[in-house]
């Protein structure tokens, strides 16, 4: 049986394309972008985030592991 809980930090650790480490920039990201609302380009630039490759890890990210998870073996 596996024991449901709530998984954060499902994002890549580092940037595909040049090797940022993006993955500790998601949560501050995530609040700031998806619950409050503010300007995704805003929120980057103040993060640090400046090369496009890394600011897309971040601006596609899609948090699915509890959607999958439904479907995991039992
Ligand atoms: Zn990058």
């Amino acid at each position: 049986m596996i024991a449901k809980r709530r998984m954060t930090m499902m994002i890549p650790i580092r940037c595909f394309s040049c090797g940022q480490v993006v993955a500790d920039r998601w949560e501050e990201y995530n609040k700031r972008v998806n619950l409050e609302k503010q300007d995704a380009g805003a929120v980057l630039d103040s993060l640090g985030v400046k090369r496009y490759c890394c600011r897309r890890m971040l601006m596609g990210n899609v948090d699915l592991i509890d959607d999958i998870i439904d479907y995991s073996r039992r």
